[in-house]
């Protein structure tokens, strides 16, 4: 049987429930990773989904045949299972969750002894196992058994506190609104804020996993009634998280929403002031802002190709403590080498608190960039062959094949020119000192795209 056969997207198997990712095939998976991991302890937790104990089982009893011991731990952010896994010392984890998709999805990410998500090549390893039916089946008296973990969710929240200056920040009396998109982002990060002296102010917190409130995906066209919150009741921050609490998208005293490059620079200039001569991980997708922050003080920057995995797989492979990229994920190796939303939430009061500066005003001494974005028609059978023909022409710039084609230019601004992995598209993101020149750079690298696709 082929090995070609993808089961892992870029973030773990996502599908929709009951559709594409059926209680069948997670029965099927749990073997799989039961099967890779070979008589393993192996803790297993969810976010808020309607369909998430229904597959918790069906893995469960996978991984329980093929001898695995399964320590079960419920309802978590992804971040504190993640914690969790390397806490308890266990030998990996599962974790159901589809982060920002839809309610009707979901998904099965599979997490490494140290917390970190499995590399590409050791899910390549499991998908084998799963379109080969090599599954290693437990003899009836060598079953794994299914246990449980409680107090994960707390022991989190007490690592986090020890990663910043509580006294420092409770003096400030912060008032933040935490939007937890009606997921798991309400169990903890509320009560940690309290804790370190915050007043805390929560929407969108009962646990829900039909999502009433919002999208999952902190986008800024769901997240109006946290602005319009802030402003109403005069908070000092607010803090959207995804739906399994990864990422974190924040808004600050004036109701302005930042995207991810905005606070991770910021998280970053702090950063290169303590870590002085520090090496940090950013996707190539990431905002030219990213480099202009890490020139100003002093930092390098290893790029990646786009993906949280392949962020913290480069993190622990050249032992980097901090990543970041542009959708809301940080990633603080301290702590933990995985995007982690109340570590970011945290450590960004922290800064208010050391800087005596508001949000609005951390955003604005940054240097200033528009984003445009574009996208032209390409049949999946051409992308290949297209990447090479727009390579041909722009080699002689200062450009980065890593993932895509990206291009910085003189004036500071860039492109970045890259195949979509789920739709026959090539997508362009332009970023420019003036609105104009970013649009100019979409139309003249849209035509020239379309020009080249001609001669394929
Ligand atoms: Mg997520």
């Amino acid at each position: 049987m082929s090995t070609s056969k993808k089961l892992f997207g870029t973030n773990g198997v996502r599908g929709l429930a009951n559709v594409e990712l059926t209680p069948d095939m997670a029965v099927k998976i749990g073997l799989a990773i039961g099967t890779f991991f070979g008589k393993k302890n192996l803790l297993l937790g969810y976010d808020a989904r309607t369909s998430g104990p229904m597959l918790a089982k069906a893995v469960t009893s996978g991984l329980t045949a093929t001898g695995c011991n399964v320590y079960f731990v419920g309802m978590g952010p992804t971040p504190s299972l993640q914690f969790a896994v390397k806490n308890h010392k266990m030998d990996g984890g599962i974790i159901i969750t589809a982060s920002h998709n839809p309610a009707e999805y979901n998904g099965i990410k599979v997490i490494w002894n140290d917390g970190i998500e499995t590399s590409h090549e050791q899910e390549t390893e499991i998908e084998k196992i799963y379109f080969n039916n090599k599954i290693s089946f437990a003899p009836w008296d060598k079953l794994g058994e299914l246990k449980e973990l409680s107090d994960v969710n707390d022991e989190y929240a007490s690592a986090i506190k020890t990663h910043v200056d509580i006294e420092k920040i409770a003096k400030k009396h912060f008032h933040i609104v935490i939007d937890a998109a009606n997921s798991v982002g309400g169990l903890i990060t509320p009560y940690l804020m309290r804790e370190i002296g915050c007043k805390v102010t929560s929407i969108n917190a009962n646990v829900d996993g039909t999502f009433p409130g919002r999208q999952p995906e902190p986008r800024p066209e769901s997240l109006g009634d946290l602005a319009a919150t802030i402003k109403a009741i005069g908070a000092d921050i607010g803090v959207a998280f995804d739906g399994d609490a990864d990422r974190s998208i924040f808004v600050d005293e004036n109701g302005e929403i930042h995207m991810g490059d905005k606070t991770f620079a910021i998280i970053l200039k702090q950063f290169l002031l303590k870590n002085k001569g520090a090496t940090i991980v950013t996707p190539v997708s990431s905002s030219t802002l990213i480099k202009d922050t890490a020139d100003a003080y002093g930092g390098k920057i290893e790029w990646t190709k786009v993906g949280s995995v392949t962020v913290s797989q480069k993190m622990k492979e050249i032992n980097s403590k901090l990543g970041g990229e542009e959708n809301g994920g940080v990633f603080y190796g301290p702590h933990q080498a995985v995007r982690d939303g109340a570590m970011t939430t945290a450590l960004l009061l922290e800064i208010m608190a050391e800087t005596g500066k508001k949000l609005s005003e951390l955003v604005a001494e940054q240097p200033q960039y528009f984003i445009e974005k574009g996208k032209i028609e390409c049949p999946d059978e051409k992308k290949a062959a297209l990447q090479t023909k727009i390579y041909e022409q722009v080699k002689n710039e200062n450009v980065s094949t890593i993932d895509g084609v990206k291009i910085w230019f003189n004036d500071k601004s860039a492109i970045l020119i890259r195949a979509s992995g789920t739709e026959p598209v090539y997508r362009l993101y332009a970023e420019a000192k003036k609105k104009e020149k970013a649009l100019e750079l979409v139309k003249e690298y849209s035509s020239r795209l379309k020009e080249l696709l001609q001669t394929i």
